[in-house]
């Protein structure tokens, strides 16, 4: 933790402070320029309040019904210091959420230390979990509501959309279930992460959107290949429930 305060951009050594919240440092104005779209919608933030008797984590909430995501804390339940493996963030976000059937998607990327963290920028870490598509490969029918929040943040266009509230959450490098408070100077990696995770899932939605995986006809030749597809099913990180 205590190393030179970083630019949250490029992370080369910086010593301005943002002006108006002085939570994050700029090695000056062409990056704080660069920014300002991602910084603006939580500058001037404070984190949430931490109640020491419930071991909890700070994630970010990208909720359909507002129009800015903000952090929040989410209390592990069953929280075993000596194995948080055991830890579950997702179902109490749910609760959190009082979400039923929109389902909620969680994105989570691999955290290192911040004196390592150089090593990660530009190439984001990110943990895997199964993918499941909304109604099956062959249905992209997705009901759950458009998340502006998440359009506003990213600057991505709607056919980027990923419907339904979304949380992200941050985990100890390379290890499965260890959460990590998300902190102001993690919001440049959260949204390339962000922009990456929809781009893909963009790419995959047009991959498989007429692909019938269950031809009526029966054929004799091969059906169109859906190993690329399939594959694709294991990198992908979207989780829902
Ligand atoms: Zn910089
Ligand atoms: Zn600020």
């Amino acid at each position: 933790m205590a190393t030179d305060p970083r630019c949250t951009f490029c992370w080369k050594p910086a010593k301005d402070l943002c002006g108006r919240c002085k939570a994050v440092r700029y090695c000056g104005s062409i990056c704080q320029r660069a920014d300002w779209k991602t910084h603006k919608v939580f500058c001037g933030l404070e984190y949430p309040s931490k109640d020491d008797e419930v071991a909890s984590y700070r994630g970010v909430l990208f909720a359909t019904d507002e129009d800015k995501p903000r952090f929040i804390e989410l209390p592990i339940k069953n929280h075993d210091p000596n194995d948080s493996r055991t830890a579950s963030i997702l179902p109490k976000v749910a609760d959190l959420l009082g979400e039923s059937s929109p389902g909620l998607r969680s994105v989570t990327w691999n955290g290192r230390g911040n004196n390592e963290r150089e090593f990660m920028r530009g190439r984001l870490v990110m943990h895997c979990q199964n993918y499941t598509f909304q109604e099956g490969f062959s249905n992209f029918k997705d009901e759950r509501p458009i998340n502006l929040a998440l359009r506003k943040f990213t600057g991505l266009t709607k056919d980027f959309d990923m419907p339904g509230p979304v949380v992200v959450t941050k985990e100890r490098w390379m290890k499965v279930d260890e959460y990590m408070d998300v902190e102001f100077d993690d919001l440049k990696d959260m949204v390339d992460l962000l922009i990456y995770q929809m781009r893909v899932s963009a790419e995959h939605k047009k991959i498989f959107k007429n692909f019938d995986f269950f031809p009526k006809l029966p054929s004799t030749t091969t059906p169109s290949s859906p190993g690329e597809g399939s594959s694709a099913a294991h990198h992908s990180i979207e989780q829902k429930q």
